[in-house]
């Protein structure tokens, strides 16, 4: 019998990235590779990367010197870099590591399990980094689930960005905007739900774009509406938007469609409109605002999430202050942020300076995250004492005894329960909040009386 082949691999970045990592690995499983922890056991090692911060980099770098060894000792091991820091040095990431045997782009992941067979049969060193056409772009429909029993699933609808924000690599590595055939989409949503999925992210550099330059497709929100009432599909969630393609009938999929999660990240980068002129962005801060209110209105538990970048070129105290009280004004539940570091072929790196001093981003950074911080928190201890609606993912990485699922704002609630729970929906009662997740109890079938004698139980 053949023997198997054993492939590791290590993810940095987004959930674009986690899904693009899913999808290697399914099309290698096919290739009869089986997955392993260890990258001391693997027969090829992939290393797929981010390049929109600096810090994925800079891990990656690091790691790529530890396999240094490994790779000495162990002939016919294969060692690649894929994703879009690949994309972004392509020629160079051989240059700089004569060992490395493959570098390869985002685009040319169906392409994977051959470009290895290249590197394995005539021991030479493959570069795959051409971007490809969007009209004829070829999405990979390799199904990638996640949680115990493939509870919720990563659907891609969209890829690449046309927008070209002064900051942003996306462009340069993930390429033009291509949109996926809303027929194939809806498909792979069926094959979904048959198996058990309950849960579905659509995924997309820029969903609200969907279909803008395709006038075949749907706009965005009927396709997350035709997905939301796909049979056996009990929740539907969606990443990223951009502000200036949000459409009113995306606002009005909120009222109107329950299965519709009441979370958005809609990212805003900055505060003050002269910095966001600055970036690019097409989007003006009351515009933002108007948005905000306008999904408050239509949703009114909805939770909000966003992107902040600091220290970006030129950026003044005055511009500063301004994205402090954007996230006063808005309280968002979360935010991912940043201090600016340059992204190489950007507009950015081309025409502007890189000019606030490291420790002016550092304390702006501090700011930033110790404001919202206080806001996170009192957001999230408001959930305490409530009963709410959890779709159970499988056990909790705390306590595996326990159960872990998110609730529709997209916390995530462990709690203790019995695994028959797994994949369906149910109210769990909130009983404190933790600093990036809530501590719940007593779960029961959505809408059913709980006895206050039994709550006391588990509590005690
Ligand atoms: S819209 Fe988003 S992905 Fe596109 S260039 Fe701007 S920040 Fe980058």
């Amino acid at each position: 019998m053949e023997q198997l082949k054993r492939v590791y691999m290590r993810t940095f970045g987004c959930q674009m990235n986690e899904l693009d990592s899913g999808k290697m690995l399914r099309l290698l499983e096919a290739d009869g590779y089986v997955q392993t922890d260890s990258p001391e056991l693997a027969d090829v090692i992939l290393l797929n990367t981010c390049s929109v911060r600096e810090k994925p980099e800079q891990k990656l770098r690091s790691m790529m010197g530890r396999l240094r060894s490994l790779k000495e000792e162990r002939d016919g091991l294969v060692l690649g870099v894929t994703g879009c820091y690949a994309q972004q040095e392509s020629g160079a990431l051989l240059r700089s590591f004569p060992y490395l045997d493959l570098v390869m782009g985002p685009d040319a992941i169906p392409r994977l399990p051959g470009l290895l067979l290249d590197v394995q049969l005539s021991r030479s060193r493959v570069l795959a980094t051409e971007q490809l056409d969007r009209q004829n772009y070829p999405f990979t429909n390799d199904i990638v689930v996640r949680g115990e029993k493939g509870v919720t699933a990563f659907v891609t609808i969209q890829k690449g960005c046309d927008s070209f924000c002064s900051f942003c690599i996306v462009p340069f590595t993930r390429g033009r905007e291509a949109s996926r055939p809303a027929a194939e989409v809806l498909a792979e949503v069926r094959a979904l739900a048959a198996r058990g999925v309950a849960e579905v992210t659509v995924l997309g550099q820029n969903v609200n774009s969907y279909g803008l330059k395709k006038s075949a497709e749907p706009p965005f929100h009927e396709l997350l509406g035709s997905i939301a009432a796909v049979p056996g599909i009990k929740r539907v969630r969606f990443t990223t938007s951009n502000p200036w393609d949000l459409d009113p009938g995306l606002v009005e999929l909120f009222a109107t469609e329950p299965r519709l999660c009441s979370y958005f990240h809609l990212p805003v980068q900055a505060g003050a409109d002269s910095m966001l002129a600055r970036m690019r962005r097409r989007h003006s801060r009351e515009e933002y605002l108007t948005l905000v209110r306008d999904l408050r209105q239509a949703r009114p538990d909805i939770a909000l999430s966003t992107d902040i970048i600091v220290g970006f070129c030129g950026e003044t105290e005055e511009e500063h202050q301004a994205t402090l009280s954007l996230l006063a004004e808005v309280e968002y539940d979360f935010i991912y942020s940043f201090a600016y570091s340059v992204r190489p072929h950007t507009p950015a790196a081309r025409s502007l300076a890189d000019d606030v001093p490291a420790e002016v981003k550092k304390r702006r950074l501090h700011e930033v995250q110790h404001l919202q911080a206080e806001i996170t928190q009192r957001k999230m201890v408001a959930f305490e004492g409530r009963r709410v609606p959890v779709l159970v993912e499988g056990p909790s990485r705390r306590d595996p005894s326990w159960l872990s699922g998110r609730i529709s704002q997209n916390w995530i609630v462990n709690f203790p329960g019995d695994t028959a729970l797994i994949g369906q929906l149910v109210e769990v009662g909130v009983e404190r909040a933790l600093s990036n997740s809530l501590l719940g109890h007593d779960p029961s079938p959505l809408g059913a009386k709980v006895s206050p004698r039994r709550r006391l139980e588990v509590l005690s």
